[in-house]
């Protein structure tokens, strides 16, 4: 059996290894294939593929796009994806602008629970690319706010916490249509995330074409349930390890895979459309 790593973060959002040192290190733990789905941009895809090439494993072009539904941020992966396409690229500038404004929304919201972070100690640990969350968790580890990254998102950013910022804005069905039209195959990614799987069939209805049922954090049950409704809405299944180098310390890249299989599936249901 080969195996597959569909969800990887490098440096240009909140993983910690380049393209090239991610590359290296699935090739190392026996992977055949891998997809790198950095957050709202594809700017390491180019040089994740001419790594791939040479190591000789194959890449999937991909994304991880944020966006708003029912109040709540949901992640929406894309394969395939062109990452030359013009129209994703004008929306992806967009995107970035807007969270370098959330991050200044946070900040001030730290400041009203007395944490004074100066947003240096922010943007500099993401010079390459996405800012996010994981990069405000980091900060408040070095300025010694918090012990670990999971403390920050425990007490102090996560998602019901005092200094959580949504403001993505964008819908499931928009991050669906630029998926699409970049010939891309949407899927909702970590769906216990939403922490309430009723809101599951209305994100199906938004167009995806597959659930990221297979993830570290899901139980069996959950596991089971996902891919219950995935086959009932007649959906890809796909999973990945989430893998952001040292800013998640606790998982190791290959400790977590996917049968290859489910690509050949992914690459069937694309040709389809
Ligand atoms: P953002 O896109 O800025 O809202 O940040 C989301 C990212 O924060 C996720 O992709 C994870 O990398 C990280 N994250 C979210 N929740 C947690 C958590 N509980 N512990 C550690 N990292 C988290
Ligand atoms: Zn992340
Ligand atoms: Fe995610
Ligand atoms: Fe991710």
């Amino acid at each position: 059996m080969t195996y597959a790593d569909l969800h990887l973060h490098t440096l240009f959002s909140d993983g910690t290894y380049t393209p090239e040192e991610l590359v290296e290190k699935a090739k190392a733990a026996g992977l055949c294939c891998i997809s790198v789905v950095d957050h709202d941009t594809v700017s390491g895809i180019e040089r994740a593929a001419v790594a791939a090439e040479s190591a000789g494993i194959e890449l999937i072009p991909g994304i991880e796009m944020t966006a708003e539904y029912s109040g709540k941020e949901i992640h929406m992966l894309g394969y395939f994806v062109d990452y030359r396409n013009k129209v994703l690229g004008e929306n992806l500038k967009l995107l970035k602008q807007r969270r370098i404004e959330r991050i200044y929304m946070m900040l001030d919201k730290l400041k009203g629970i007395g944490i004074k972070l100066k947003a240096e100690a922010i943007f500099s640990l993401a010079a390459y690319g996405t800012i996010g969350r994981l990069h405000v968790a980091r900060a408040l580890v070095n300025q010694g706010f918090v012990n670990s990254t999971s403390e920050a998102f425990s007490r102090i950013i996560g998602d019901d916490c005092p200094a959580y910022v949504l403001g993505f804005k964008l819908l499931p069905q928009e991050a669906v249509k630029l998926i699409r039209q970049a010939g891309g195959v949407p899927v909702l990614a970590h769906p216990f995330t939403l922490r309430d799987d009723a809101l599951i069939p209305g994100i199906i209805e938004c167009g995806i074409m597959g659930i990221e049922a297979l993830y570290p954090e899901h139980t069996n049950s959950k596991k089971g349930k996902y891919i219950k409704l995935a086959q009932e809405h007649n959906l890809l299944v796909t999973g990945g390890s989430d893998f952001h180098g040292d800013a998640k310390p606790q998982l190791k890249l290959g400790s977590f895979r996917v049968p290859y299989d489910l690509v050949e599936k992914m690459k069937a249901a694309r040709v389809k459309e």
